[in-house]
């Protein structure tokens, strides 16, 4: 749901209607019946919408929200992570709405980065992650190997080479095929 929301920021690029259709899928099935409800407005407000569309967008909005009030659940706050402003913001919010400060976004949840703890980034396409160590071998975006917590620099350096042999031995397997 985190990761929709942060489309909104991408109007320019991408479709209007993907963008506020797959909010509100993500955020009726997450339970967030007021970020839904914003969803909703902005698809019934879709210059791109035919009457028809608007009726139905308006029809479902009603059979939606006759059973389940627009309000998100009532969860944890932070502070704005800029020290002049430090309003609570929630953690879905890509943006303070006091002081207009945009958080970058966890590659992996979709969090937006309000703390240095278990902060990584790719050393490669640097991009920012929460990242505990647990499962994730591979950044997602670029999939450079995620240095572990407390991996040293000797044992960062062994793994690194270790595995640009592998990908060298396996390409090298390649080549020799196609030229066979
Ligand atoms: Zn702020
Ligand atoms: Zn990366």
């Amino acid at each position: 749901m985190r990761t929709s929301l942060r489309l909104a920021e991408y109007e320019d690029i991408l479709d209007a209607r993907d963008i506020y259709s797959l909010i509100a899928l993500a955020t009726f099935h997450a339970k967030y019946m007021g970020e839904c409800s914003r969803a909703f407005i902005k698809l019934e407000s879709l210059d791109t919408a035919t009457a028809e569309e608007r009726e139905n967008y308006k029809k479902l909005a009603m059979s939606i929200f006759t059973r389940f009030p627009p309000e998100d659940p009532q969860v944890r706050k932070y502070p704005c992570p800029n020290d002049k402003c430090q309003t609570p913001i929630f953690d879905w919010q890509t943006r303070c709405f006091e002081c207009n400060a945009a958080y970058n976004g966890c590659i992996i949840t979709g969090r937006p980065i309000l703390s240095r703890d278990k902060l990584h980034h790719c050393r490669t396409c640097k991009h920012r992650m929460y990242h505990n160590g647990s499962k994730l071998r591979n950044c997602p975006m670029c999939h450079t190997r995620l240095r572990a917590p407390g991996e040293t620099a000797a044992q960062s350096k062994r793994l690194d080479q270790a595995a640009v042999a592998a990908q060298g031995s396996s390409s090298a397997g390649r080549d020799d095929h196609e030229f066979d």
